[in-house]
């Protein structure tokens, strides 16, 4: 198995600088499609970004020229096998190519996104004796020092988010790789960082994204806050528009797991009614339930009872259960 995972390493690293070079090759338009997103030769380079080309069989018929053999080639999960079993085919055409490496520096993936308005935009490798998505985290390689010295990690969906925020000085920053954080990832992301800030694309999947992202977090023990960006669809659409600073003050401005819940629940309920904020406090009383700290306790019942104008005595029955309105 490890003689399979290692064969799998040493493929990808042919194929990552196989696309690298197919990239500063202008006419094939994967270079332009990068500048055009805002992004620099510099930065092209340091994360290794490449271009499969439309051809079908280019990259299979360089690795076999290179000497591995077609098993190998495919159990790396670079080239499909055709229907009718006669051969084989690039699963990679004409997608700019972002390399998956991990934190040894092995290029253990593949993903690839199409230059246009087709589908699917992402496509990324497949299982392999090297990969396995739920375990992997994209850009962490680049991430680590940083993340060790600021004790913070912000976790975003997608590739080319790490990627403008990285060439835009925030270097801390890794993707989940577009899926739901799993609990490996989570853990992954305890072992570097004291501090997880998810900031997720504003659309509704994002928000969904964030609130499983988040109890996963918490049943690790990670301390996570919440950024939800003030402007734009995703990081990468914000800071490329907005710069390093005003994505930094959103960093700031990131809310605790307790307030981000709060604020959704303030939208769930409209606490101008007596229905609503009994709904609204008991909620969130089951979740302050949770809190070890009696000095944060007593902030958010203040808190809650200002916004639901129930008393803060009654809150404190509801959570601690001695309550005398029960007789
Ligand atoms: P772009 O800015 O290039 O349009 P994005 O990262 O904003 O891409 P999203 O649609 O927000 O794209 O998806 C976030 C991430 O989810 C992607 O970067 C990719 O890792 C993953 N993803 C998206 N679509 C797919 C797909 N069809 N298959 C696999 N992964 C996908
Ligand atoms: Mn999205
Ligand atoms: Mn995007
Ligand atoms: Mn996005």
């Amino acid at each position: 198995e490890i003689y399979r995972k290692n064969k799998v390493y040493e493929i990808n690293r042919e194929a990552a600088l196989f696309y690298y070079k197919n990239l500063l090759d202008k006419k094939n338009g994967g270079l332009n499609y990068l500048l055009k997103r805002g992004l620099e030769i510099q930065t092209i380079k340091k994360f290794g970004l490449g271009y499969a080309h439309e051809d079908w069989e280019q990259l299979n018929k360089y690795l076999l020229c290179k000497g591995y053999n077609q098993n190998e080639i495919f159990m790396a999960g670079l080239v499909s096998e055709q229907k009718n079993k006669n051969g084989y085919y690039d699963r990679f055409r004409n997608r700019v190519m972002f390399p998956i490496i991990n934190t040894t520096g092995k290029v253990i993936a593949f993903g690839g996104r199409v230059l246009g308005d087709f589908q699917p935009k992402y496509l990324n490798s497949p299982e392999t004796p090297a990969f396995n998505k739920g375990n992997n985290l994209f850009g962490l390689n680049f991430a680590k020092n940083e993340v060790t010295q600021k004790h913070q990690i912000i976790v975003v969906e997608g590739y080319m988010d790490v990627i403008s925020l990285y060439q835009n000085g925030i270097k801390n920053v890794t993707a989940s790789l577009g899926t739901a954080l799993t609990k490996n990832q989570a853990n992954l992301l305890k072992r570097y960082a004291g501090e997880v800030v998810i900031a997720y694309d504003t659309d509704t999947a994002g928000q969904a994204a964030t609130l499983r992202g988040l109890d996963v977090l918490r049943e690790v023990g990670c301390k996570v806050r919440v950024l939800r960006l003030s402007q734009g669809k995703d990081p990468d659409e914000f800071v490329m528009k907005k710069g390093k600073v005003a994505f930094l003050e959103e960093v700031d401005n990131a809310l605790s797991l307790i307030d981000y819940k709060i604020m959704l629940l303030k939208k769930e309920n409209d606490l101008a009614t007596t229905e609503g904020s009994v709904k609204f406090v008991k909620s969130i009383t089951k979740i302050l339930k949770g809190l070890t700290s009696p000095v944060e306790m007593d902030a958010y019942i203040k808190k809650i009872a200002l916004e639901s104008r129930i008393s803060i005595e009654a809150i404190k029955s509801e959570i601690y259960g001695n309550n005398k309105y029960d007789r």
